[in-house]
C-alpha cells in the first residue's frame, strides 16, 4: 500500500471529529482526513443504539452553535434524531468525502527529523500527518466486569453499547447488571416485555425528574422563522445548566436543593419503604453522574421487577448468584456496566519525542494541558481529553472551544512559519497544579463515592472539568504562545 500524506489526521467521526473537520473546511484548510473505526459516522450516537437511548442534555444545546436545528422534535433528543442531525451536518458542510470508515488508528510515532507523525491503521496502511487530532472520546471501550463463571452463561449476553436486537426479550427472564445512565434508560423499555427482570444495583444514583416534552409544530415554526428565538432558548438553557455547576463546586445550598428534588422524586414514585431505602444514595449528589429519568422508578415498582443489592459472586449456566447465596434465574444477561475511561488511547501505540509513549506518560496520572495537549507529543491534540468532560452542561460546548483553540494553534504555526508545537513541561505542570487546587473543594474529592470520573488508583477526578463552561471558554480563549515550544 502506498504511504499517504495529510496535513491533519482526525481520529473518529463523532461529534468531536466532525466538529473539527467542519471547522477546518470552513477555514479553507482542506488537507485533512478523518478515520473512523466504525462502519458509520456518529461516534457514540451510532454505537449506542439500546432501547430508550437518548441524551440528557436538551437538544437545542446539544448541537453545534454554527448549525442550529429548528426541527428538534423534543426537549431531550433521542439517539436516532441526534445521529440524523450529525449525518446531515457532515453532508451539509461537505466533509463526507474526507471520511474513511472501518479504519482505526493503531500506531502513531513522532518523526523528530521531519516534524510529522507516522501512523498506521487497522487496514495496514501508513499515513503521514503533520497534526493528529483525537476525537476518540472517552466512552467507547465497554467495561465488562470480571465475574467468576461469566463464560459459563449459556444464554445471550451483551453490553448496552452493542445491543443485540436479534435476541427476543419477550417472555424472558432478564438479568441486568448496573444502574447507570444507560441502564436507567433501557430498563423501563424492556420491563413490559420481560417475564421477569432482575436488576443488580451496586450503588444507587441520584435521579432527577426528566422534564421531557415534544415541541409543537408552532414552536418549531417559530424557531425556523425567527432564528433569534432559537438563540434565546439555547442561551436560556445554557445559563440554567451552567449555574448548576455550583452543585459540583462546593455550593452546599445548591447541593441540598438538588438532593431534596431527587428525594421527592423517589418518594413520589416508590411507596415501598424497603425499595426506597435501597434506592437512596449515601453519598453527596454530583459525586457520580446525576441521572435524569421519569420512568425508571415507576418501572422498578412493576410486579415483574426485582431490585437486588447483594454483591454478585458468580454466574452460572442459567443464573446469577449473589453473596447471600441466592440464585437468580436468567435467560438473558445485559451489562449496563459502563466504559473503561482510563483507557482513552487504548490499543493505540502513540510514541512522542524521544520515543516516550503516551501510555508511559499517563502511567502515573492521565492528564493534558487544558485537556488538549500533552508535553512531549507535538502536534497531537485531544478533543474531550482528560478533565474536560462535563456533568452539568453540554459537552458540545467544550468540543467547540477545543476546536477553536486547535485552529488558533494551527494558524499561529503558519504565521510563525513553524511546523510543530509542543506544550512546555513547566506549563503542563503549572496547569496540573491549578487543576489540583480547583479540584480540592469539589464534590469529587469529598463526596464519598467512586465512579468512572476518578482514577481507580488515586481516586482523583481525571474526567470532568472542575468549573463552569464559562470558565473553560475563558481558559481556552487565547493561545499563550509562551506556554509552547515552537518547532
Ligand atoms: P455508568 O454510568 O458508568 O454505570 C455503570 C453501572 O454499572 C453503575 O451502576 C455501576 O455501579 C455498575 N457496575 C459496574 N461494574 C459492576 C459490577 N462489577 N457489579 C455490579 N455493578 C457494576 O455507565 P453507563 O450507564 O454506560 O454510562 C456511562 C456514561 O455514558 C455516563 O456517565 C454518561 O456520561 C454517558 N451517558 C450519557 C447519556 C446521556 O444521556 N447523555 C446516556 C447514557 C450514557 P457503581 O455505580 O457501583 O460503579
Amino acid at each position: 500500500m502506498t504511504p499517504q500524506y495529510t496535513d491533519v489526521l482526525i481520529i473518529g467521526a463523532g461529534f468531536s471529529g466532525l466538529g473539527m473537520a467542519i471547522q477546518l473546511r470552513k477555514a479553507k484548510l482542506t488537507s485533512f482526513l478523518v478515520i473512523e473505526k466504525g462502519a458509520e459516522i456518529g461516534g457514540t450516537w451510532w454505537e449506542n443504539r439500546y432501547p430508550g437511548c437518548a441524551c440528557d442534555i436538551p437538544s437545542h444545546l446539544y448541537s453545534f452553535s454554527f448549525d442550529l436545528n429548528s426541527g428538534w422534535s423534543r426537549m431531550y433528543p433521542r439517539q436516532a434524531e441526534i445521529l440524523a442531525y450529525l449525518k446531515s451536518c457532515a453532508a451539509r458542510h461537505g466533509v463526507l468525502p474526507h471520511i474513511r470508515l472501518n479504519t482505526a488508528l493503531t500506531e502513531a510515532v513522532w518523526d523528530e527529523a521531519h516534524l510529522h507523525w507516522r501512523t498506521r491503521t487497522s487496514s495496514g496502511e501508513t499515513i503521514t500527518a503533520r497534526v493528529i487530532v483525537s476525537g476518540m472520546g472517552a466512552l467507547h471501550v465497554p467495561h465488562l466486569p470480571e465475574i467468576p463463571g461469566l463464560e459459563r452463561f449459556e444464554g445471550p449476553a451483551f453490553h448496552s453499547s452493542s445491543w443485540d436486537y436479534s435476541v427476543s426479550l419477550t417472555g424472558k427472564r432478564i438479568a441486568v447488571i448496573g444502574t447507570g445512565a444507560s441502564a436507567i434508560q433501557f430498563v423501563p423499555q424492556i420491563v413490559p416485555k420481560a417475564a421477569h427482570l432482575t436488576l443488580f444495583q451496586r450503588t444507587p444514583a441520584w435521579i432527577l425528574p426528566r422534564l421531557d416534552f415534544e415541541f409543537s409544530q408552532r414552536a418549531r415554526r417559530r424557531f425556523l422563522y425567527r432564528p433569534s428565538s432559537k438563540w434565546l432558548f439555547r442561551t436560556y438553557i445554557f445559563w440554567t445548566l451552567d449555574l448548576r455547576a455550583g452543585i459540583f463546586l462546593g455550593s452546599k445550598l445548591m447541593a441540598r436543593k438538588a438532593q431534596e428534588i431527587a428525594l421527592r422524586h423517589l418518594h413520589r414514585h416508590v411507596n415501598d419503604p424497603q425499595l426506597r431505602e435501597a434506592l437512596t444514595p449515601n453519598y453527596a449528589i454530583g459525586c457520580k453522574r446525576i441521572l435524569i429519568s421519569s420512568d425508571f422508578y415507576p418501572a422498578l415498582t412493576q410486579p415483574n421487577v426485582e431490585l437486588v443489592t447483594e454483591q454478585i459472586t458468580e454466574i452460572r449456566e442459567h443464573s446469577v448468584v449473589t453473596a447471600d447465596g441466592a440464585e437468580h434465574p436468567a435467560d438473558v444477561l445485559i451489562f449496563g456496566t459502563g466504559f473503561k475511561i482510563t483507557e482513552l488511547a487504548r490499543g493505540v501505540h502513540i510514541a512522542g519525542r524521544g520515543g516516550v509513549t503516551l501510555e508511559e506518560t499517563w502511567r502515573e496520572r492521565m492528564g493534558a494541558y487544558l485537556g488538549i495537549t500533552v508535553s512531549g507529543f507535538p502536534n497531537l491534540f485531544f478533543l474531550l481529553g482528560p478533565n474536560t468532560g462535563l456533568g452539568h452542561n453540554s459537552v458540545v460546548l467544550m468540543i467547540e472551544a477545543q476546536v477553536r483553540y486547535i485552529l488558533k494553534c494551527l494558524k499561529l504555526m503558519r504565521r510563525r512559519k513553524k511546523r510543530a508545537v509542543d506544550v512546555r513541561a513547566e506549563s503542563f505542570s503549572r496547569f496540573r497544579s491549578e487543576l489540583a487546587s480547583r479540584l480540592r473543594s469539589t464534590v469529587w474529592q469529598s463526596g464519598g463515592c467512586r465512579s468512572w470520573y476518578q482514577d481507580s488508583r488515586t481516586g482523583e477526578n481525571i474526567a470532568i472539568w472542575p468549573g463552569t463552561v464559562v470558565s473553560y471558554l475563558r481558559a481556552t480563549r487565547r493561545v499563550k504562545s509562551g506556554d509552547f515550544e515552537w518547532l
